[in-house]
């Protein structure tokens, strides 16, 4: 498998950057992670948006579905125009908010609503969501192709679910939004020492993103290197081979 960052800033973006959007390939399975800010034109210098397998949307955030809109239009011109037969899988959590239904209710997408606990084919590889801990309903989730094992934390703070979630995977994607000393257990991000602190109790690799716009990021690389666990901070256009 091999993970393409796109955008990793939330909530918002550095100039010139990109807010919350992966790229998980495996062989012809290719999955889109979240559509923040700059996904389409990044993904589309990458591969053709209607080659992907799925979009999954880990919650209706801004953040990370400010593209989804510009998706849907391009699809519509697809398909108006006899490219495209059907429309791409979009999987997301079963949220009946306002902000949900502006997306679930597009007839540019084939939408299926999950909850904590299922499971999806995609491709030839298999996703299992998990619900986190942020203020909208929110899945992670953890996708096999047989071979290896990749995990999206999306966004959370500390959850019953994230040991299950990123056990025995070979790279975990993890919202490291904030330094410990600006987190509590109230807010609706993880700091980046509980992402280290996680990855070590697992033994599994990490790569923080979701980075917070606001820091330097000597200060976040201070406090993986503090915790010696093995994390990298996430990379706009960075590939990692799973
Ligand atoms: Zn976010
Ligand atoms: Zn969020």
């Amino acid at each position: 498998m091999r993970l393409t960052v796109l955008g990793k800033y939330g909530p918002f973006p550095k100039p010139l950057g990109g807010t919350s959007s992966y790229l998980l390939q495996s062989g012809e399975t290719a999955i889109l992670l979240d559509a923040g800010e700059c996904s389409f034109t990044r993904l589309s210098s990458i591969i053709a948006p209607e080659s992907l397998s799925a979009i999954v949307i880990t919650h209706f955030h801004h953040d990370h579905t400010a593209d989804l809109g510009v998706y849907s239009y391009y699809f519509e011109r697809l398909y108006n125009s006899g490219k495209i037969n059907k429309f791409p899988l979009l999987v997301c959590p079963d949220d009946v908010s306002a902000a949900a239904k502006i997306y679930r209710s597009s007839p540019f997408f084939d939408v299926k609503a999950v909850n904590d606990g299922d499971t999806v084919a995609i491709g030839k590889a298999s996703a299992r969501f998990f619900r986190m801990n942020h203020p909208v309903a929110t899945l992670g989730v953890k996708i096999s192709d047989g071979v290896k094992v990749f995990a999206y934390t999306g966004d959370t703070n500390l959850s019953e679910n994230l040991v299950p979630l990123a056990k025995n995977c070979d790279l975990l994607l993890v919202d490291g939004c904030f330094t410990d000393k600006d987190w509590t257990d109230k807010k609706p991000h993880l700091s980046v020492g509980k992402v280290c602190d996680l990855c070590l109790k697992l033994g599994v690799k990490g790569i923080v993103s979701h980075i917070n716009p606001s820091y330097d990021e000597r200060e976040i690389a201070e406090e993986i290197n503090s915790s010696g666990a093995d994390c990298l901070i996430a990379e706009e256009f960075g590939i990692y081979e799973i």
